[in-house]
């Protein structure tokens, strides 16, 4: 049995999993409310909390999987990238529960993660595919042959994909964090009420671009009448469009150009409604099986570092008590 720590931004999360990587207990404690004030995270507010949090959190895994301290055969955590300080706070905890035990220790990457989260949930083992990771920090489309070997096929040269609808709704007035509240008012919204431009659509190109969309909404502001819901929630459509056709097609040509027929798609940008039905619906037409993260596993969460954790362990991998937290941790070298 393995113990995960998650605190690289502004959730804290711990997890516990058997070695094969079933999921015993996963709780979360968001810090949403206490960064929509600022509109984004305040990276000492952050941790801060995860001080306060990470303790009972621990606790409460333990009660919940029904374990002993002594029971758990190696801590893990992320170490990058993400926030230092909040890093620092998940790492230091689980280093500390793996001296006091004499276990040993697992520094995980948080992108790594979210790479392997679609294979949980009885979806396992983590096989050949091509992984589409869409989350708040990243948008990158990845080649991966087995755990631990990934090719990195094509990633965004600016804005993430979930940075896009954060920024995008923050603009047009709707809460942090915006991914979700754009997802919510597109449903009631006409997606081709504005054609808003989408980058390096050129049949090759593995790149992304989201930062043309952020300044075409921007120009569009003053002809918007956003106390109208109607036309909120057609900005809103067409923006998701927008993101989602980009999103769907690059995944179709990578599958394509690896010559791989299994899909996967991570990060919380998954859990966009507007995306799983454009996902679902193509690749049935392309031939492709797609493997999507469970909602519950696709924003952060210690359940999907458990699983890593474990799937390395299996491996025969830890890591040295002095290993350090890195902001900019790659997935791939
Ligand atoms: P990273 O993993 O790159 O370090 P992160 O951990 O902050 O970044 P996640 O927690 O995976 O990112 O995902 C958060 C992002 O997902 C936010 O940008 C949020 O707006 C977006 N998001 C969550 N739900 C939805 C949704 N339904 N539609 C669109 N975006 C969403
Ligand atoms: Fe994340
Ligand atoms: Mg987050």
């Amino acid at each position: 049995m393995l113990l995960a720590l998650e605190s690289s931004c502004d959730e804290t999360a711990a997890a516990i999993c058997t070695a094969e990587g079933d999921i015993l207990a996963s709780s979360v404690a968001s810090q949403i409310e206490i960064h929509r004030k600022f509109g984004g995270v305040v990276p000492e507010v952050a941790s801060r909390n995860h001080i306060l949090h990470v303790r009972p959190l621990v606790e409460q895994v333990l009660a919940e999987a029904q374990v002993k301290l002594g029971d758990i055969q190696a801590f893990a955590a992320t170490s990058g990238p993400g926030l230092v300080s909040s890093l620092l706070i998940g790492t230091s905890m689980a280093k500390a529960l793996a001296v006091a035990e004499s276990k040993p220790f697992l520094a995980v990457n948080h992108m790594e993660g979210h790479l392997l989260s679609p294979f949980m949930a009885g979806n396992g083992p983590p096989r050949r595919s091509v992984a589409l990771i869409v989350s708040g920090g990243h948008t990158m489309l990845i080649h991966m042959t087995g755990v631990g070997e990934y090719r990195l096929l094509g990633r965004t040269r600016d804005d993430a994909a979930g940075e896009a609808f954060d920024k995008i709704a923050k603009m047009i007035g709707l809460p942090y964090p915006g991914g979700p509240e754009i997802d919510k008012m597109a449903a009631k919204g006409r997606a081709d009420a504005h054609s808003f431009p989408r980058s390096f659509m050129d049949g090759e190109s593995l790149e992304f671009s989201f930062s043309g969309l952020k300044t075409a909404v921007l120009y569009e502001l003053p002809k918007l009448d956003l106390k109208s819901e109607s036309s909120l929630a057609d900005v809103c459509a067409s923006v998701q469009e927008a993101i989602c056709e980009v999103l769907v097609e690059k995944l179709v040509l990578a599958a394509k150009r690896c010559r791989e027929k299994l899909v996967t798609v991570s990060g919380g940008v998954s859990c966009n409604r507007g995306l799983r039905a454009k996902l679902t619906a193509r690749c049935a037409k392309e031939g492709l099986t797609l493997l999507l993260a469970r909602p519950d596993l696709s924003t952060d969460n210690a359940a999907m570092i458990a699983y890593a954790a474990a799937q390395r362990f299996q491996l025969g991998h830890t890591s040295p008590l002095e290993a350090d937290v890195d902001p900019n941790l790659p997935l791939v070298a």
